[in-house]
């Protein structure tokens, strides 16, 4: 559990965003100038967010938009991890 730094849970992006209080963003790459929407669900111990699909220019250049949840809470985290797991 400890190696996983990112996760990408199969969820939708309105509910994602519903449940974190995200808005699905929008924004022109700085490298390619195409449009980059933020609509993939990602999690990391401390962000819930959502991140723009991968595309030629590399992750650096991916847009995203994120919030910070309460670190301290592990039981959060562990059920969070467990229900991801359940869903891939
Ligand atoms: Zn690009």
């Amino acid at each position: 559990m400890k190696s996983i730094s990112i996760l990408y849970p199969k969820v939708s992006a309105e509910s994602w965003a519903k449940t974190y209080g995200l808005i699905v963003k929008s924004h022109s790459c700085y490298n390619c100038g195409k449009n980059l929407v933020a609509n993939v669900p990602f999690a990391t111990k401390r962000w819930r967010g959502l991140i723009s699909p991968k595309h030629e220019c590399g992750e650096s250049y991916d847009f995203s938009t994120a919030v910070e949840i309460d670190q301290d809470d592990e039981i959060l985290w562990k059920d969070f991890y467990y229900n991801i797991k359940e869903i891939l």
